[in-house]
C-alpha cells in the first residue's frame, strides 16, 4: 500500500490552486511558497507522529491553510505606507521616515554584534550610548544628556528624579494631552509628582508662577503646545524668565519642548517650534525633546541639560526600564551625524528634505499625477491644487506649509469608499477628505513613490496584499468594488521597489 504521504500535492500544485494564485498575483511569490512548505512540512509531521492513520487535507483545503497562514503572518507588523495626508509627522503612520544612513547603521548591528556596552581599551562592559549622549550636548550645547525610549519617557523619568514627593509648577495653558494616552497631569500623578496648575488657559505671567513656589515646589515645568493653538488674548512665560526665577528660587527648570528641533525651525518655514540648543542657551536646566519628530530620527527621548539632574536621572531604576535598545541607538546616532553639516542634514534627513522641498516642484508632480489619474477608470476628474500641509501632532492650525496636491473626484464610489480602498492598498496609501473629494498631499509623499500613487488608483489596488479566502473564489477575486483588470497592471503591481 502506498505511504499516505505520497497522495500530498506538490507546492507547484498548490500554487495553481485558485486561492493560492491569487496571492502569487499579488503577494511575494516566495511568501507564498515558503506558506505552503511550512503547512506541507506541519502536515507530513502530523501523519507521522500520529498513532492512527490521519486522512491527508485535499488540496483546495491546504491552499486555503496556507492562505490563513499568509494572512495571520501578514498581520503582523506594519505595512509600508504613502503619507499623502499632508502631515508630515503622522503618529498614526510613525513620525519621522529614517534617513538612509540611519537604516544602514541599524542594518550593520541588527546583523550581528556590536559594541553597544562595552569598552573596546579595556574589554570590560562600558556605558550604553556614552558616544551618541556627547554628540547630543556637541549639538545642543547641554552639559550632559541622556536618551531614553521617548519623550513621555524622558518626562516620566525627570519628574520622578527632581519631584517625586513634591511639586511642579505647570501653566493651565500647557497641561497638555498628546495623545495614545499621555496627559500630563496623569503622567504626573503617575510619578508620585504634585500639580500645582498657575495662571489661566489663555494667560499665564511670571508672577503667577512666582505666587506659587512654595516649600513643597521642586520644579517648573514648560511644555510646548505643539498640538494645538491658543490665539487671541494671550500671555505665557519666556523660557528665560522661567530660568530666572528658577536660579532664585533654587529650582530646577524643565522645558518640554517636544519636536526637537536642531536647526532654526524658521529656516523652514515652521515659526511655532522652538529649537533645542535655543532652549539650553535659555538655561534651562533639563530640555526634552522627542527623536520622531522634527529630529527626524528614531522614536527616542531625549533629556538634555545640567550635569547634576542627568547624573542622577541616568542611576535612577526607571532609567534602565526606559533605556533605548542597539537599533535605535544606532538609527538615532547616524541621524545626528549628520547634523554636524546642518546642508547634510536638510539634504539626507527625509523630514527637512520634506520640509525644504520648493513648492514648483510640488506643483509639477502634482499636475503629473492629476493627468495620470483622469485616467483611471475610478477616477471622474482630478485637479492639481494648493494645499495647506502641517508638520503634525495635531490638526489644529498652526504651523502650516504650502504645499500642493490633487483632489480627486471619485466616480460611482464616495470618497470615503476610495480612501478606504486606497489605505487597504499595498502600499497603503493615506490621504485626507474635503467634501466629496479626496485630497492627495505631496508634501510628504517620496518623489519616487508617485508612480506608485498612480498605481494605486488601479483596478487592482484593493487589498492586493491580503486577497480574502472567500474572495479568491472567484475569476476575479479582487476587484469586487471597480472594474476588470488589465493583466498589465497586475504584473507592475505586485512588486515593491524603492
Ligand atoms: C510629542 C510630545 C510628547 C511625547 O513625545 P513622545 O516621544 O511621543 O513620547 C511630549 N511632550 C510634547 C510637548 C510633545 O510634543
Amino acid at each position: 500500500m502506498a505511504h499516505p504521504l505520497r497522495s500530498l500535492p506538490s507546492v507547484n500544485e498548490l500554487l495553481s490552486t485558485p486561492v493560492l494564485k491569487a496571492w502569487v498575483d499579488r503577494a511575494n511569490h516566495s511568501t507564498v511558497v515558503n506558506a505552503a512548505r511550512r503547512v506541507l512540512d506541519e502536515v507530513r509531521r502530523q501523519v507521522t507522529v500520529a498513532k492512527r492513520e490521519l486522512p491527508i487535507p485535499s488540496p483546495s483545503e491546504l491552499a486555503e491553510r496556507i492562505a490563513a497562514w499568509i494572512e495571520a503572518v501578514d498581520r503582523r507588523g506594519p505595512c509600508p505606507a504613502i503619507n499623502a495626508t499632508g502631515v508630515l509627522l503622522h503618529t498614526g503612520l510613525g513620525r519621522a521616515p529614517w534617513a538612509r544612513a540611519a537604516i544602514e547603521a541599524v542594518e550593520q548591528v541588527a546583523q550581528g554584534y556590536c559594541t553597544l556596552e562595552v569598552d573596546r581599551e579595556s574589554g570590560e562592559r562600558g556605558a550604553r550610548g556614552e558616544a551618541l549622549e556627547r554628540l547630543f550636548c556637541e549639538l545642543t550645547g547641554a552639559e550632559a544628556a541622556l536618551v531614553v525610549n521617548n519623550a513621555a519617557a524622558a518626562t516620566l523619568l525627570a519628574l520622578t528624579v527632581v519631584a517625586s514627593g513634591r511639586e511642579v509648577i505647570v501653566s493651565r495653558g500647557e497641561l497638555v494631552e498628546i495623545g495614545g494616552s499621555y496627559r500630563l497631569p496623569e503622567l504626573m500623578t503617575a510619578c508620585g509628582t504634585g500639580l500645582r496648575e498657575v495662571g489661566t488657559t489663555n494667560r499665564t505671567r511670571l508672577a503667577d508662577y512666582e505666587a506659587a513656589v512654595g516649600p513643597q515646589t521642586a520644579a517648573i515645568l514648560k511644555v510646548h503646545c505643539s498640538n494645538y493653538r491658543v490665539v487671541g488674548f494671550t500671555e505665557s512665560a519666556r523660557i528665560e524668565e522661567l530660568v530666572k526665577l528658577g536660579r532664585r528660587a533654587g529650582l530646577c527648570v524643565i522645558d518640554d519642548v517636544g519636536s526637537g528641533a536642531m536647526l532654526d525651525p524658521a529656516s523652514f518655514g515652521v515659526t511655532s517650534e522652538p529649537a533645542v540648543p535655543r532652549s539650553i542657551a535659555a538655561g534651562a536646566d533639563l530640555v526634552i525633546f522627542s527623536g520622531d519628530k522634527l529630529l527626524g530620527g528614531p522614536q527616542a527621548g531625549v533629556l538634555c541639560g545640567a550635569r547634576k539632574w542627568i547624573d542622577l536621572a541616568r542611576r535612577h531604576p526607571l532609567a534602565r526600564a526606559l533605556r533605548i535598545d542597539k537599533a535605535t541607538l544606532a538609527g538615532l546616532a547616524a541621524t545626528l551625524e549628520l547634523y554636524r553639516d546642518p546642508q547634510l542634514a536638510r539634504v539626507h534627513i527625509p523630514l527637512l528634505a520634506m520640509l525644504d522641498t520648493p513648492l514648483a516642484n510640488l506643483r509639477w508632480r502634482a499636475q503629473s499625477i492629476a493627468e495620470q489619474l483622469e485616467a483611471q477608470q475610478v477616477v471622474e476628474k482630478a485637479d492639481a491644487i494648493e494645499t495647506e500641509a502641517t508638520v503634525g501632532g495635531g490638526s489644529v492650525p498652526g504651523a502650516t506649509l504650502p504645499s500642493w496636491g490633487v483632489a480627486v473626484m471619485p466616480r460611482s464610489i464616495s470618497a470615503e469608499s476610495l480612501a478606504v480602498r486606497l489605505r487597504k492598498g499595498d502600499p497603503a496609501v493615506f490621504t485626507r477628505i474635503q467634501g466629496n473629494r479626496l485630497i492627495l498631499d505631496l508634501r510628504a509623499v517620496f518623489p519616487g513613490e508617485d508612480a506608485k500613487v498612480v498605481e494605486a488608483f488601479g483596478p487592482l489596488s484593493e487589498s492586493r496584499n491580503t486577497p480574502s479566502v472567500e474572495n479568491s473564489k472567484s475569476d476575479s477575486p479582487l476587484d469586487s468594488l471597480t472594474n476588470p483588470a488589465p493583466s498589465d497592471s497586475r504584473e507592475s503591481a505586485s512588486e515593491d521597489s524603492e
